[in-house]
């Protein structure tokens, strides 16, 4: 776990401070599966900027994501990048919109934080490729590397009759 410790960061008030931190990635659960941040650790720009009432912390990273396809389960690999904010009022005064889930004594947890500002540039479905044809729903074979059908399903009946009937009118 990659974290901040801010004592050691002294800013005034209208001061920034920007540095890169190599921030270590903690692997997703999506849709039930598992995937793999790839390499574990990413370069991150943390950037502080302390102002009278509070002080805005800001970090930027990409990072890849390793793990099955949605449909077809080979795998696949996502690529995002991450642009997060986040506010610790000076005097929060119990309020939770002014103060970051991620301070804790003093210490910035970039860890839990890039997990979760990851979390939010997911999409629905991890995709091989955007046209992954899945898996067969009759045999479970790969589409992908076979594709195929088996045959037309049978006709429902009752249209069958319709048209039939449609016929002789
Ligand atoms: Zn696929
Ligand atoms: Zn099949």
């Amino acid at each position: 776990m990659t974290t901040v410790d801010l004592r050691t960061i002294k800013l005034r008030s209208g001061e920034q401070f920007r540095d890169e931190r190599e921030v270590q990635l903690e692997p997703f659960e999506l849709g039930g599966q598992r995937y793999l941040p790839v390499p574990q650790n990413v370069p991150a720009e943390l950037t502080i900027t302390r102002a009278s009432t509070g002080t805005v912390f800001e970090l930027r990273f990409d990072a890849r994501l390793h793990g099955p396809c949605f449909r077809c389960l080979d795998d696949a690999a996502l690529d995002v990048h991450v642009e997060a904010r986040e506010y610790q009022a000076a005097e929060p005064g119990g309020d939770e919109e002014l103060q970051t889930a991620y301070l804790a004594d003093n210490k910035l947890d970039l860890s839990t934080w890039a997990r979760d500002a990851i979390a939010l540039e997911l999409p629905d479905k991890i995709l091989c490729r955007p046209d992954c044809a899945g898996l067969c729903p009759v045999c479970g074979k790969n589409l992908n590397d076979e594709p195929h059908d088996h045959g037309e399903p049978e006709p429902d009946s009752r249209w069958a009759a319709l048209a039939e009937l449609r016929e002789k009118l």
